[in-house]
């Protein structure tokens, strides 16, 4: 019988996929795997100086948007994800957003529970920022349920703390937290998190960038705004009752 993931001090080194030759893979070795996939995909760059989406600078710059346009390489990482968490049967997962979708359905996939696949959304209110399951959803996640949340970039953690709360809310449970990339590296989530790649780089303020200092020209082909799946958020419907 599997521990449960909190149980040990890191789910992550619990589980190390068999390399060529049956050798296991130690966590750096498949971490410089899954940085070289999404190198490959042309999400992530390194080597130039950044224009952030923030306004910030940057050496570095991951891009969510093509994380996952080369389908067998999401499926893959989605494998990766899906048999960290398989000792745990999951009855939902849940994406962050729809960013996020395409990863966890094909964590989701993988998953031997066959679990559901469901996303919320994200957005601001009055009250800040704020997640809510689409009132189609929300009968999924209920009482007793336990469910896997999918993260593509984990930034500062706040939108996985919301959502955590809010399944709990419901009466669910999170059992674990997937994701292509954590920069939070320091924030405690209370969940296991397993994270493809776990790096955090440097952003400056323009005024105090160490590139700028040295010259360097500025590459502002990514410094678009930021996601269109941020809106202001929509109050649930009232339900319909039966006559
Ligand atoms: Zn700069």
């Amino acid at each position: 019988m599997p521990s449960h993931p909190r149980s040990t001090t890191s789910g992550r080194e619990r589980e190390s996929p068999a390399g060529p030759g049956g050798a296991r893979l130690d966590a750096g070795v498949r971490e410089k795997i899954h940085l070289d996939i999404l190198r490959r995909t042309g999400a992530y760059r390194t080597g130039d100086h950044f224009l952030l989406p923030s306004g910030h600078h940057a050496p570095e710059f991951i891009d969510k948007a093509l994380v996952t346009t080369e389908p067998s390489f999401t499926e893959g990482l989605g494998d990766v994800i899906a048999k960290n968490f398989a000792p745990w049967p999951t009855d939902v997962v849940l994406s962050t957003g729809p960013g996020a979708l395409i990863l966890a359905h094909c964590v989701a996939r993988a998953l031997p529970s066959r679990p559901v696949l469901v996303y919320a959304t994200k957005g601001f209110t009055g009250q800040g920022r704020q997640v809510r399951l689409p009132d189609e959803f929300t009968r999924y996640v209920r009482k007793g349920n336990k469910v896997l949340v999918i993260e593509d970039l984990i930034t500062t953690g706040e939108t996985i703390k919301l959502l955590i709360r809010m399944v709990e809310r419901a009466g669910g449970t999170v059992v674990g937290i997937g994701c292509l990339w954590q920069r939070a590296t320091k924030v405690d989530l209370r969940k296991d998190v397993f994270s493809l790649v776990k790096r955090d780089f440097p952003t400056y303020e323009p005024a105090n960038c160490p590139l700028c200092a040295q010259g360097l020209p500025l590459n502002v082909e990514f410094a678009r705004a930021e996601s269109p799946t941020e809106e202001p958020l929509e109050p649930p419907r009232p339900r319909r009752r039966s006559p």
